[in-house]
């Protein structure tokens, strides 16, 4: 086997972990190639967020299925990710496709499996150690100028709408000094914004020292070695007034933070076992506002979760617009396998929960318009990355804040510069800006 090729689906966290599989695939003698069509060996990271997870991963396996067929390549295929750990050894036995199954938590043993199909066989491996391998220093991070690290793997929340306990496991937070070890090594090769990741990253809990995501990003934040560092995902239910001081005083973090809120009835967060009520996440919002005047908040939104009414939704509706938030994600409640909310009575159809997104969406969009109005004639310093659209004289990047801006006005900007702009024009989506007088040079 000589060439390899990835496909990643999902979110940043599987971003990382492909390049995790990216460095152990090359430290095996394998070179990348850009279709799987032409690779030794196809892998497919996957995610089981959204509905239908197992039927597109069949859907793909059989596409490959067929290449092979046709051309003898990929003459392997392995499954990694969320799918891998909720289907295992059920798709190897399924797909003809399939030559090796990896959960999230045995990318270590990646080497192995392949060794394993090279010999003719096929392999599944998933669950969880006792300990996670984490090899920093052979992650194949490319050049990009935003880089993520990992700070605590898997989730012990058990919200009852999500996969995530089954496909990531228990939590486990790596060492402080390693992870501010790779922050500033990730940053001397040039990462400029830096993300930590975690499913619930402010649960972090430094496994030596006790210290707390507060301690972290601290930690980090003296460091000085990144233009940015952001985090998510944060979990209302463990911010402490200690983290929010030391976010608020840290400097290049505390002007944007994702805080999901997910439904803004107390019946709902209840049946969801999100572990703050309401007014709890209220107070939380305005301590965070108090502390950081400036800040973004960014949330997510499930809407038709089994047995929510009009009532309950109209409570998160008024949450909303209350919040004011600068951007929001929004969600039809999607039912996943071994969660407890697959089998909750009172299941909101579809339409249903597909209009009160719709109404979701309405509510946000003219606060969104309005907060980015009030950015036009200032100064911000945006991280680009790459033109707007295909054969625009505009680029596209994002500000402190992680809005979308747009800039024009200068030929000598480049792919992860940092420039500085003036805001000249906003829409609910997106910041328009031109070159400030004192564009900085690449950093
Ligand atoms: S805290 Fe996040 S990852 Fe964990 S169960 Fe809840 S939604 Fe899923």
């Amino acid at each position: 086997m000589e060439t390899y090729f990835i496909e990643t689906w999902g979110c940043q966290m599987n971003v990382l972990d492909s390049q995790r599989l990216e460095g152990l695939l090359q430290r095996h003698g394998l070179s990348r190639v850009e279709r799987a069509e032409d690779a030794d060996v196809a892998v497919l990271n996957t995610c089981s967020v959204r509905e239908k997870a197992v039927g597109k991963v069949l859907s793909r396996l059989g596409e490959l299925h067929l290449a092979r067929l046709a051309g003898g390549k990929p003459a392997a295929v392995g499954l990694c990710g969320c799918v891998a750990e909720q289907e295992g050894a059920r798709l190897l036995a399924r797909s003809p496709a399939l030559s090796f199954v990896l959960g999230p938590g045995r990318i270590a043993q990646l080497p192995a499996a392949l060794d394993a199909v090279a010999a003719g066989r096929r392999v599944s491996v998933t669950g969880f150690g006792p300990v996670r391998d984490y090899e920093a220093h052979l992650i194949a991070r490319g050049s990009g100028a935003r880089q993520y690290v990992t700070v605590i793997e898997g989730c012990n929340q058990h919200c009852t709408f999500c996969v995530v306990p089954y496909t990531r496991g228990r939590e486990s937070s790596r060492p402080l000094p390693e992870i501010v070890r790779e922050v500033e090594a990730v940053a001397a090769a040039g990462g400029k914004e830096i993300t930590l990741l975690g499913q619930t990253v402010n649960a972090y809990r430094c496994p030596a020292s006790g210290a707390d995501f507060g301690d972290l990003l601290q930690a980090v934040g003296a460091t000085g070695a990144a233009w940015r560092i952001q985090f998510v995902t944060s979990h209302p239910k463990f911010f402490t007034d200690n983290m929010i001081e030391k976010l608020a005083r840290t400097p290049g973090l505390g002007t944007y933070l994702h805080l999901p809120v997910q439904a803004g009835s107390d019946a709902v967060l209840k049946r969801m076992h999100r572990g703050y009520t309401r007014e709890e996440y209220l107070g939380l919002v305005a301590r965070i506002r108090s502390a950081m005047p400036e800040v973004t908040l960014s949330t997510d939104v499930i809407v038709g979760f089994p047995g929510e009414t009009e009532a309950d939704f109209l409570e998160t509706l008024a949450l909303v617009g209350s919040v004011r938030f600068g951007q929001l994600y929004g969600f039809a409640y999607s039912p996943r396998p071994r969660t407890p909310a697959l089998h909750y009575p009172g299941q909101v159809s579809r339409s249903e929960a597909g209009e009160r997104l719709q109404r979701v969406f309405e509510a946000q969009s003219p606060v969104q318009l309005e907060l980015n109005q009030g950015l036009i004639g200032r100064s911000v310093e945006v991280l680009l990355d790459g033109p707007a659209k295909r054969g625009s004289e505009a680029w596209q990047g994002r500000g402190p804040d992680n809005r979308v801006v747009n800039v024009q006005g200068w030929s000598g900007i480049a792919c992860g510069q940092v420039a500085e702009v003036v805001i000249t024009g906003a829409t609910a989506h997106s910041l328009l800006s031109e070159v400030g007088p004192a564009a900085l040079p690449a950093a």
